[in-house]
């Protein structure tokens, strides 16, 4: 098939840069007794650390339970046996129960009062934006055609009312667009809706938007050794996540009515989570001015009357309208392989009945992405220390190397390339050469086009490293500006743009 994506902002920039970063089975909505979906989903993990260890790491989650809370012993045991089971998950990766001292042992932070022990299990933590950017660049690597920064406006139909194409709007240079393809797919994630209304199929089954948002505190202040996930005293459930030297606790889940594209934190959602950290962690004391950075995202998720945010299902739908548009809507960052398989699948199937060519099943299960020719995950760790000599050879410190070939797996040669190859002078000069390579890979391999791609999408600072972004942003809006050849009203804009986003990340 010939295919192409436009997206009207930054790749990632809609939910896929702001979830938990969890690649998980969602054990929770065995609550629910979600079975078929927890058994799909669980299973997924495996296939996506396998084909991209180089942004999905296994991480042993702990899940205290207390005197007089929701789980104990015997349904934490059950609840994490039956997550075994249908997850599929490895044996050295299966459930352990601990006592309370081993508890404790494993994260000395936790409330001492009322421990009854705990659950550890193994979930995958992730880089959303990158993950999801790796996916985009290996489906460009087999032909795709990708695009930021560039929005669907209208439908285009043929006579008979059939989908033909859309009209599309340059965001950047100007300019409109109309591209003409025999099926077209709106997965739009918040945004389903308002293109269904543009095909005025939007009928029957619709969205509802919740929002979720996250904390991110300093290790040095909140110095988390251990993965929690932990229940509030409303019922619902929180992830405390420790990374790179930061920690960050989430989520919130409340209805959302506001602007689509910028869900922002509110107080009542700082103050949700420090209560919740605060119950968890008593000895930290935590309070706003700990707090150094946060986001927020939407969960599309499909409206189920009667149910509260956290009850409604995350499954996935397909609905086809009239006009021949199929719409992929619900579902978690996941599954979106096996979400993908089943629309490609769908629409394989609807271009045979049309004449218009056979295709065999779809290979995304044992396709590496971008990044993950490495060898499969059990080699990862030797391949990245291997990697890492040309980056040392480029003038890296050993550490340096070793931060990029982890992060970039089998493209991390092509960032130490553009190392060896800095010119002595040009924009950006106070970069790192680690910073450096990092950024004219995302300009020239991620289509970075704005200071907030590389900040957001492409590295996480402005989530996980904020104060870096205020000592070198503006070494970054100079090297993009030298190498996009920004005017100056864009380089204004950009600039401009970048600081509302640290401002919404870090005033709260
Ligand atoms: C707080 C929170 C925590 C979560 N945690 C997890 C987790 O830990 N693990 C997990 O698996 N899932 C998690 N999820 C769910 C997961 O993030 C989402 O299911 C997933 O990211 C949705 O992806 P998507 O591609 O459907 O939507 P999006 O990522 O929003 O992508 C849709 C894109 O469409 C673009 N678009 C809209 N309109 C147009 C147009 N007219 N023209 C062109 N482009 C357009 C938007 O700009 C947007 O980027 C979480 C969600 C939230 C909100």
């Amino acid at each position: 098939m010939k295919a192409a994506l436009i997206e009207m902002q930054d790749f990632a920039a809609g939910t896929s840069s702001r979830s938990t970063k969890l690649v998980h089975g969602g054990l929770r909505y065995l609550k629910q007794f979600e079975v078929k979906m927890v058994a799909e989903v669980g299973k997924e993990r495996a296939i996506v650390y396998e084909n991209g260890p180089h942004v999905t790491t296994p991480e042993r989650m702990l899940l205290p339970f207390y005197k007089g809370g929701t789980f104990g012993r015997l349904s934490t045991s059950f609840g994490l046996r039956l997550y075994d089971f249908l997850a599929g998950v490895k044996r050295d990766e299966r459930r352990r129960m601990l006592s309370p001292a081993d508890t404790l042992a494993l994260e000395p932070l936790l409330k001492k009062e009322g421990m009854r022990g705990g659950g550890s299990y193994v979930e995958y933590r992730t880089d959303d934006a990158r993950l999801t950017i790796e996916v985009l660049k290996r489906a460009v690597e087999s032909g795709a055609i990708a695009v930021n920064y560039a929005k669907a406006e209208q439908f285009l139909y043929d006579e008979k009312g059939k989908a033909t194409g859309v009209a599309a709007r340059d965001l950047i240079g100007g300019g409109e667009y109309r591209i003409r393809a025999r099926q077209i797919v709106n997965a739009t994630g918040p945004w389903v809706d308002t293109l269904r209304e543009l095909d005025r199929s939007k009928k029957g089954k619709t969205l509802r938007l919740t929002k979720g948002v996250h904390l991110v505190f300093d290790g040095s202040r909140f110095p988390l050794r251990q993965a929690i996930y932990f229940d509030t005293p409303d019922g619902r459930m929180v992830f405390a996540i420790p990374r790179d030297g930061k920690t960050y606790v989430g989520t919130t889940d409340t209805d959302y009515s506001g602007d689509t594209a910028q869900p922002r934190a509110t107080r009542e959602d700082r103050d949700y989570l420090l209560n919740a950290c605060n119950g968890m962690f008593p000895y930290l004391r935590l309070g706003e001015r700990d707090i150094e950075s946060s986001w927020a995202g939407l969960r599309p998720l499909i409206y189920e009357e009667g149910k509260s945010p956290s009850e409604v299902s995350r499954r996935d739908e397909i609905f086809v309208s009239p006009s021949g548009l199929i719409t992929i809507a619900g579902g978690k960052l996941t599954g979106y392989r096996k979400m993908a398989e089943t629309v490609v699948d769908r629409l394989a199937a609807l271009l045979r009945a049309d004449g218009r060519g056979t295709f065999g099943p779809c290979a995304t299960r044992e396709l590496p992405i971008s990044g993950g020719d490495v060898g499969g995950s059990e080699s990862f760790a030797q391949y990245a220390k291997r990697a890492a000599a040309a980056g040392e050879a480029a003038g890296l410190t050993t550490a340096a190397a070793q931060r990029i070939a982890s992060r970039y797996g089998s493209n991390a040669k092509a960032v130490f390339e553009r190392i060896a190859k800095r010119p002595a002078a040009g924009g950006g000069a106070d970069l790192s050469d680690e910073d450096y390579g990092m950024l004219m890979y995302a300009i020239e391999e991620e289509m970075a086009a704005k200071p907030a791609d590389f900040l957001i999408r492409r590295t996480g600072a402005l989530f996980f490293d904020i104060g870096w972004v205020r000592r070198n942003h503006a070494a970054v809006i100079a090297c993009m500006a030298d190498a996009l050849q920004y005017t100056e009203a864009q380089r204004a804009e950009y600039a401009e743009e970048l600081e509302r986003e640290l401002k919404a990340a870090s005033e709260i």
